[in-house]
């Protein structure tokens, strides 16, 4: 069952859709990230899902009934953002506390409900502090044992992490999975950042201009990118643009013919393919006949950038580049004016709209 729909959402600001028709659903438990560049409508989609932006046009529904008309603190709903938005002259217990006191939750009730929250967030102890006096990952963490402490039906986070430093950032991810899981709650995650969203999510959401360009689980979308947008926004892609061949599998390219396990269109209709770096694979052009591979392009090396567990090299395959991703090994190193081979398989050819 859905715990949320948005069905054709709309919402605009004089000439700019923020939100441009947006329909999506969020499965009952489950943990969906919406991903797309800054200012492409994912903020105002959890502003409208919350309440405080009423939509133009179009309808959502939080367990099955329109939230139309109800306003914010009757949503079910709890929040975390990313400037934690504590209360700094509260301590934690009564930062945590607030949205049972105000709902006029007996004391008793509410001192064993908070205890449960802390400890879940693992801040037992941490009662009497104030906000300042609590790192920036206590701090979200606090945030999250707020918003959760009222049980609500849905989390809309936005941005939670955005704050932290990369290695708390990563703590804080595996955190909050855990927790998520545990509570079971449905959760919306709002993020710019593509890693994040294929670490945590069940479902990530794709957004671009006020749009929905595709939806799928973490490797669904990776692997198989409908647009060029999708396949750049998520990773890193090679694209090759030609026109289809004759037999229905090889396109004719820039960079020579290329085969695809896609059915391509009729001969001679263009065709945009995308083949991720970590697919393709370098050899030396003395070995290349022998390698296999459905996918052979010679070229030389032009440049290696060098990221410790990795090495990612720019190709030069005539007037066009190819990026091929290598995992250091320590084994094949390849250096700039290099005669190579690039092996990749047509299953990683992957037809992308433009
Ligand atoms: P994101 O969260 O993806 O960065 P937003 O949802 O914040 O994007 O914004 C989407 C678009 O709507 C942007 O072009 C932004 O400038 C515009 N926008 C958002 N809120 C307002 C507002 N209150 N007034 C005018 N324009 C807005």
């Amino acid at each position: 069952m859905s715990a949320v729909e948005v069905n054709g959402v709309t919402k605009r600001y004089g000439e700019t859709a923020a939100l441009d028709g947006v329909t999506l659903d969020f499965a009952d438990g489950s943990f969906c990230s919406l991903l797309g560049p800054s200012g492409s409508g994912k903020t105002t989609l959890l502003r409208a899902i919350a309440g405080f932006i009423e939509p133009d046009s179009g309808e959502i529904t939080i367990g099955g009934v329109s939230v139309e008309n109800i306003p914010v603190r009757r949503r079910g709903i709890g929040m975390v953002f990313q400037n934690y938005a504590l209360f700094p002259h509260m301590t934690v217990f009564d930062n945590v506390a607030f949205g049972l006191a105000v709902r006029g939750t007996p004391a008793g009730e509410i001192a064993g409900r908070v205890r449960d929250m802390l400890a879940l967030v693992r801040l037992a102890g941490f009662e009497e502090r104030k906000p300042r006096q609590l790192s920036g990952g206590q701090q979200q963490r606090v945030a999250l044992a707020r918003a959760l402490v009222t049980k609500p039906k849905v989390l809309l986070l936005d941005e939670p992490l955005g704050a932290l430093d990369r290695r708390l950032r990563e703590e804080m991810q595996i955190e909050l999975r855990q927790i998520q899981r545990s509570v079971g709650i449905t959760t919306i995650f709002v993020t710019h950042d593509q890693e994040e969203a294929l670490t945590l999510s069940d479902r990530i959401a794709i957004i671009d201009q006020g749009r929905v360009v595709q939806v799928g689980a973490p490797n669904d979308v990776y692997e198989r990118p409908e647009t060029a947008f999708a396949a750049r926004f998520l990773g890193d892609a090679n694209f090759m643009e030609g026109v289809a061949g004759g037999d229905g599998m090889v396109a004719t390219t820039a960079f020579g013919p290329v085969r695809t396990a896609d059915p391509l269109p009729n001969a001679g209709a263009p065709v945009m393919l995308a083949v991720r770096p970590e697919k393709m694979r370098l050899v030396k052009s003395t070995e290349g006949a022998e390698s296999g591979g459905d996918n052979r392009i010679e070229g030389t090396v032009r440049q290696t950038v060098f990221s410790g567990n990795s090495v990612t090299y720019i190709v030069a395959v005539g007037d066009e580049v190819v990026r091929v991703f290598a995992q250091n090994r320590g084994d094949e190193v390849f250096d700039v004016g290099d005669a190579v081979v690039i092996l990749w398989s047509a299953r990683h050819s992957v037809t992308v709209k433009p």
